[in-house]
């Protein structure tokens, strides 16, 4: 479900997110080590991400029991249909 408005957000220190290359900013994205990144890509446009519409951040069901931000990426990105 979506995360609770209080749930800390993934730091990109954490060690899971470290291992996804998760950026708070989808523009600091390492480009040379994640190719598959594409400008655009984000996670409110990313099939894991369940946010209220226009929301910041919102869960991801790699990360539970956290908030990811809205424009942050990660190498588990996977494009909604
Ligand atoms: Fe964001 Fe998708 Fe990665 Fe979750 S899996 S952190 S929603 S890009």
């Amino acid at each position: 479900g979506i995360a609770k408005a209080d749930a800390p957000m993934v730091q990109e220190t954490d060690s899971q997110a470290a291992s996804l290359g998760y950026k708070a900013d989808a523009a600091k994205v390492d480009k040379v080590k994640y190719p598959r990144f594409a400008t655009g890509q984000q996670c409110s446009s990313c099939t894991l991400y369940q946010a209220k519409a226009g929301a910041q951040s919102g869960a991801c069901s790699i990360f539970p029991g956290k908030q990811v931000a809205a424009k942050a990426w990660c190498s588990a990105y996977n494009k909604k249909a």
